[in-house]
């Protein structure tokens, strides 16, 4: 899985699918750019040095591009099978769509894993096929060749059968279908997944020592990435799975603290450190509006000297900018919230107010019942 930080920035909007991508992103980009710079002059000496540097400029662009259509590829089909993609981030290794939850049946999992792959074979074909109607060394047809085959690549890489890979999504699907076990599948393909990075990170290893230098690095850092996310999606399931039949509802508390945005911080962190509960305070106006959120750790940013002469409201994360989550949505989501925000609780809307919060812990507590039940 890819890290779901603040760090993503927004891109665009296409087809009602919000586009973002990893801070990691822009590094790999200007990678990309440099050696592909290095790569036409190699290749093209008689290219002068605008014409590298514009050639590699756009590759990157249409490289990115290609990226996108891979996941839109993705959310598209996923859509089509009834599950809704709102996201799309872009990352070290490609993107990943942020499906709202598990594909319900073999057959749409199916689908939706090899729609990205299918967008990059074609595109590669496409590319490819036009790129030959003319010399490489022209710089059109030098670009198309490598946007050709680097979509190749990228549909090849996808397509191995380890999980969270496209091509584990496949492995599971097909295996999920004959043996009907949803969860038993995911493990499998997970096992597979990770038997495929401890490969890649052996070769990796191996053509270091052979004087391969860099690219037997590469490998074993592709290797290295596939090992952590495949267990990482493994413990998604897990959670997921032990969530799964329970909602926000289920957890929610009606006892929260709250405070108005014009007292100072330092009687907000006095009433907090009263009361020994909260560690976090919803701030609201007296209509009970709700404006924001604040935690202790928000003081942070402020000298403690200024306490006594800010508001909460300068501090507080605005309303904007907070997660809610609704009664009916599921656990696994509340919990990815809080995570994605870093904070211990969420605010539950309900017919336009807020109707109770949903605190991590309580959610941590369940998950370990339902995952160790009867144990310590
Ligand atoms: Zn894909």
């Amino acid at each position: 899985m890819p890290p779901r930080r603040s760090s993503n920035r927004r891109l665009a909007t296409i087809a009602g699918i919000e586009i973002q991508f990893h801070a990691s992103w822009v590094i790999i980009l200007v990678l990309i750019g440099l050696t592909l710079g290095e790569y036409f002059r190699t290749f093209n000496p008689g290219w002068s040095s605008f014409t590298v540097g514009a050639a590699a400029t756009v590759t990157t662009i249409l490289f990115f591009v290609s990226v996108v259509l891979h996941e839109l590829g993705h959310s598209l089909v996923a859509r089509a099978y009834g599950l809704p993609v709102h996201v799309i981030t872009l990352f070290v290794f490609g993107g990943v769509s942020e499906l709202s939850r598990e594909p319900d049946d073999a057959r749409s999992e199916f689908r939706i894993a090899i729609a990205g792959p299918l967008v990059s074979i074609v595109l590669g074909g496409v590319f490819l096929g036009l790129g030959q109607l003319g010399s490489s060394h022209v710089p059109v047809f030098a670009v198309l060749n490598w946007l050709g085959w680097i979509n190749l690549v990228l549909a090849l890489f996808n397509l191995v059968p380890g999980f969270p890979l496209d091509g584990g999504r496949v492995l599971r699907a097909i295996l999920w279908s004959s043996n009907k076990d949803f969860i038993k599948s995911t493990r499998w393909a997970t096992q597979v997944g990770k038997g495929c990075a401890m490969i890649f990170i052996l070769i990796g290893v191996w053509e270091f020592f052979q004087g391969e230098g860099l690219s037997g690095l590469w490998l074993a850092f592709i290797g290295w990435f596939l090992l952590t996310a495949a267990e990482q999606s493994w413990r998604q399931t897990e959670v997921r799975t032990a969530l799964g039949n329970y909602t926000v509802r289920d957890l929610e508390t009606p006892f929260f603290s709250r405070v108005t945005p014009d007292i100072s911080l330092e009687e907000f962190i006095n009433e907090l450190s009263a009361s020994h509960r909260y560690r976090a305070s919803l701030v609201m106006d007296l209509d009970d509006h709700l404006l924001g959120i604040i935690t202790a750790a928000d003081l942070n940013q402020i000298p403690r000297a200024q306490w006594a002469t800010t508001t909460v409201g300068a501090v507080m994360v605005p309303r904007a900018a907070m997660a809610t989550v609704l009664p009916t949505e599921e656990l696994s989501s509340a919990l990815r919230k809080m995570a994605e925000h870093n904070v211990g609780q969420l605010p539950i809307l309900a017919d336009g107010g807020v109707r109770g919060v949903i605190r991590r812990d309580r959610i941590i507590e369940l998950l370990q019942s339902q995952i160790n039940p009867g144990g310590a």
